[in-house]
């Protein structure tokens, strides 16, 4: 499975606090005081994600997964990064492989995501 693949991450929510009359709302803008309809100023900040959204991402990056193995499963596997396979997983005799140097970019790429995303 290739990071290329994975949905984005859900975006962090926001949400304000009125001290004054009680009110949450979801602020329109990235101020740290957002207006609040009684004319004060409330108190915004990220919430963490919910646990739908972490759910609905796991599952959408799962079948993003699925899909991709899918798609590999069906392709040779044989030769090492950096050379493709151009017959059908399974086949008889010596593999018909020939130079893909950008698969081994596609590697790069991907490592570079996955070190991105557990920064
Ligand atoms: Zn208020
Ligand atoms: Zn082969």
């Amino acid at each position: 499975m290739t990071t290329d693949t994975l949905p984005p991450l859900p975006q962090k929510r926001r949400a304000a606090f009125c001290t004054k009359c009680g009110t949450s709302f979801t602020p329109a803008t990235r101020d740290r005081h957002p207006p609040c309809a009684c004319g004060y100023l409330a108190i915004a900040q990220d919430c963490d994600y919910s646990d739908d959204e972490m759910r609905a991402y796991a599952r959408e990056a799962f079948i993003a997964g699925y899909a991709a193995a899918e798609a590999d499963a069906k392709v040779c596997q044989v030769p090492p990064p950096g050379w493709r396979c151009t017959r059908e997983a399974g086949h008889d005799g010596p593999c018909a492989a020939v130079e893909a140097p950008e698969e081994l970019e596609f590697v790069a790429r991907g490592m570079a995501r996955l070190r991105e995303r557990s920064a």
